[in-house]
């Protein structure tokens, strides 16, 4: 993994409360580096991170700050600091934190010098909280979302301290710049544009773990494009809840109050950059002037990932989603028709409370209709503290199953004839690097997000390149350099 470190010298930074984090960065290092000398060998650190893009981003913000001050990158967490940034939104995720909680005790057992933080969504739900402290009290530091800013000042306190730290802010207005961040990828990165959702579908728990909408300043958004760009990055991904309510939250007559096809095209002008992502779209804020942005900036991937969740309109009703069938396959057929190569990808729940067989045939309809690029179909977990959690009606197990097997197999029914439409065509991939399976092949991302695996030099990684699809497996492609 190749990392590159931003905004790290103090000269570049402007923010105040990120000098004062840079300040305990600084008396971090001086502990961890008197630790070293005492045990004789370097400390090293691992992140693990659930969820989504947004904590992957974070993630390495947390790594960031733990090499400056001296840690080692580990991939296990067998390793002298071991911090989980978790995800609540699923069920699932809190079992695999608990389990994984549960085989790092025995790693602490082995190191006393060890630490471990637990940060993230989950532990905005005191629930989460209750449970650590009661059953996995060799935690050393957990802390949320809302502070995730103040890592340094809570590594520096954890370090000197033997007592479980616990700082979980309710909420925050605060966005914090110039905090350092390690990148996985030098050619590619995320770019957050804002913080927090206003939309309370009620199935979600971000809004309530996450905040209210905080965009960043346009300003600041192009000033870390720029500095990317200068380093190498080619491809960025805009990174919010909602993009396309970018800015909703400036005062009227701020002059930061711009759109997001406006902030997107800015963005798209920044010079180095040859592709810009954006993640995730709400159906019910998609604007035309973002389909004008988008068809005439070659830039911008042909990939639209519009998330649908339900194609019944009760259904859709009692998720807060705020549009119909009718309105989300009127979007889907514009953007067909003004952008014929975007490929369309979306999220799907089953087995949200009251959902009967007639309403996963209306989801089904939706699919084969819009014919999706590729779906992520999720069974609805109830998740503690919102509204459908206490709506009567959940659906049993059995009947879920049924519905989830339904509509997948029409899910990659269109996702295989879609795919397979690029068959013998040359496109233009970002290649990303060697393939996970075969290490004579390189694996390269199109502009509408299908991999395509093809034999060449590990050489050309970050670079773009020209492949021509030979044979469609499914949802990816074997090709060879054009
Ligand atoms: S738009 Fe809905 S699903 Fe997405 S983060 Fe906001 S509340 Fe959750």
């Amino acid at each position: 993994m190749s990392i590159n470190i931003l905004n790290s010298s103090k000269s570049e930074v402007k923010d105040a409360e990120s000098l004062r984090q840079l300040q305990y960065i600084e008396k971090a290092k001086e502990k961890v580096a008197a630790l070293e000398k005492k045990l004789g060998r370097k400390l090293t650190a691992c992140t693990v991170t659930f969820g989504c893009q947004m904590n992957a981003r974070d993630s390495e913000k947390l790594l960031a700050t733990l090499k400056l001050v001296g840690y080692e990158e580990a991939t296990t967490e067998n390793a002298d600091f071991v911090i989980y940034n978790t995800c609540t939104v699923r069920d699932n995720a809190d079992q695999r934190l608990f389990g994984r909680l549960g085989q790092c005790s025995s790693f602490k057992r082995q190191n006393p010098y060890m630490k471990v933080a637990v940060c993230g969504c989950m532990m905005q739900e005191q629930s989460a909280v209750d449970k650590i402290k009661k059953s996995y009290s060799f935690v050393d530091l957990i802390f949320g979302t809302h502070n995730i800013y103040k890592f340094a000042e809570l590594l520096d306190t954890c370090l000197e301290s033997d007592r479980m730290i616990i700082d979980i802010w309710k909420e925050t207005d605060k966005i914090v710049e110039d905090l350092p961040v390690l990148r996985k990828y030098p050619f590619k990165s995320g770019v957050n544009i804002s913080f927090g959702c206003n939309n309370f579908c009620t199935y979600c728990i971000v809004p309530y773990v996450r905040g209210r909408e905080r965009s960043r300043s346009p300003k600041e958004i192009i000033r870390e494009c720029e500095k990317l760009a200068q380093d190498g990055v080619r491809e960025v991904m805009l990174l919010g809840q909602n993009v396309n309510s970018y800015g909703n939250d400036f005062k009227e007559g701020d002059p930061d109050k711009i759109s997001f096809a406006e902030l997107l095209e800015e963005v798209c002008a920044v010079e180095g950059l040859r592709r810009v992502r954006f993640m995730t779209p709400h159906p019910k804020d998609f604007s035309d002037e973002l389909l004008d942005v988008i068809e005439r900036n070659p830039k911008i991937a042909r990939h639209i990932h519009l998330p649908l969740q339900a194609g019944n309109d009760e259904i859709l009703r009692r998720m807060n989603r705020r549009y119909t069938k009718e309105s989300y396959l009127k979007l889907a057929e514009k953007i067909r028709k003004r952008l014929p190569d975007v490929a369309i990808t979306t999220d799907i729940i089953v087995g949200f409370p009251g959902e009967t067989k007639e309403a996963v045939d209306d989801t089904i309809d939706v699919v084969r209709k819009v014919s999706f690029d590729n779906a992520f179909t999720f069974i609805y977990s109830k998740r503690a503290g919102t509204p459908a959690a206490s709506f009567e009606d959940q659906v049993p197990e059995e009947v879920v199953k049924e519905n989830f097997d339904r509509l997948l197999k029409v899910v990659q029914e269109t996702a295989r004839s879609q795919a397979a439409k690029l068959s013998g065509r040359t496109e233009t991939v970002l290649v990303e690097g060697v393939n996970d399976h075969d290490d004579s092949l390189l694996t390269g991302r199109m502009s509408n997000n299908t991999l395509v695996h093809f034999p060449g030099d590990k050489k050309l990684i970050g670079e773009f390149v020209d492949v021509r699809l030979d044979e469609c497996h499914g949802f990816y492609y074997m090709g060879t350099l054009a």
